[in-house]
């Protein structure tokens, strides 16, 4: 299907986008398009103006500040399999960006516009949550941070609002990180997706696909019956479809949770 006629523009710096993007009610960011050009084609988004983020190569920086990781939002998932510096930092990021659907969209698709879209099978929104990322996130007022367990709000909504941009992603270096999904094929959409992360004795559980947004358990310990003991106390009441039943995705996110834990036991 066509799409609707909308204007363009292209802001030749981060200042000039967030005024761009406050000066128009139906403004959005465009990043790699690969959500927002379907939506657009299906008429289930149609905004007025497009605020093309593609030349702006401060966005898609990727470096490293101490212990922390920075990602520009513009970095594509293929810029972040190649950097030494997510290979050192948080190989993680890597492995999982790797997962993502096949060349063409890993090539287009960044990690900004993954969690901004905030669909409930994408696979970076459970990943930074369990990672205790945070989102540089910048408007008219100025910059402020957000706990990645803090910036998804609903399905498509986060704390990313009209008229501001997420710019940055900090994520804490660390190796003892695993992520299991059951998808449709291959490397196809999550069905139901978690991600661990262990740091001492402490686990963080994100699970994606059972909500509108990821659900984060902290199980007591990295044993097998702690994890599905917290699983089971988030009371998950998932979605169905024709992939899976509700109960059998209650059922997948113990599994992929305990996969998920005990792969990151084993990470080094
Ligand atoms: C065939 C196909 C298969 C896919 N399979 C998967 C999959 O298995 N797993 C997965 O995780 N993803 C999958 N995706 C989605 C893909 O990863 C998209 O790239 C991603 O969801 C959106 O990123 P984008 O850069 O293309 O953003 P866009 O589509 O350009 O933007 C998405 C939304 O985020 C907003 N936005 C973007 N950047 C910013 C910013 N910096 N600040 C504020 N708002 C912003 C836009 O305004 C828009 O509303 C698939 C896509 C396709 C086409």
């Amino acid at each position: 299907m066509l799409l609707r006629e909308v204007e363009y523009a292209r802001p030749s710096s981060v200042a000039e986008a967030v005024r761009m993007l406050g000066a128009h009610d139906g403004a959005r960011a465009l990043a790699g398009g690969q959500t927002l050009v379907n939506v657009m084609k299906a008429r289930a988004a149609a905004p007025d103006v497009l605020v093309d983020l593609n030349r702006l190569p401060e966005l898609r920086e990727i470096s490293v500040s101490g212990d922390t990781l920075e990602l520009g939002a513009m970095a594509t998932y293929t810029q972040l399999l190649a950097s030494s510096e997510v290979e050192v930092a948080r190989p993680i990021l890597a492995e999982v960006c790797g997962m993502i659907a096949d060349v063409q969209v890993r090539n287009r698709g960044t990690i900004g516009g993954n969690v901004c879209s905030n669909d409930p099978t994408n696979h970076l929104p459970p990943l930074l949550v369990a990672l205790g990322a945070e989102m540089v996130v910048l408007g008219p007022d100025g910059e402020r941070t957000v706990p990645a367990s803090d910036f998804f709000l609903g399905v498509y909504m986060t704390a990313a609002g009209p008229g501001e941009l997420l710019t940055t992603i900090r994520v804490p270096a660390g190796r003892r990180d695993a992520f299991e999904a059951i998808t449709l094929g291959a490397d196809g959409t999550c069905i139901v997706s978690a991600a661990a992360s262990l740091s001492g004795d402490a686990v963080r559980v994100a699970i994606g696909c059972v909500d509108a947004v990821p659900i984060l358990v902290t199980p007591a310990s990295a044993d097998e019956a702690a994890v599905r003991a917290a699983v089971q106390a988030a009371g998950l009441e998932p979605p169905a479809d024709v992939h899976a039943s509700s109960d059998y995705r209650r059922h997948l996110a113990e599994v992929v949770a305990v996969r998920a834990v005990q792969k990151a036991s084993a990470a080094s």
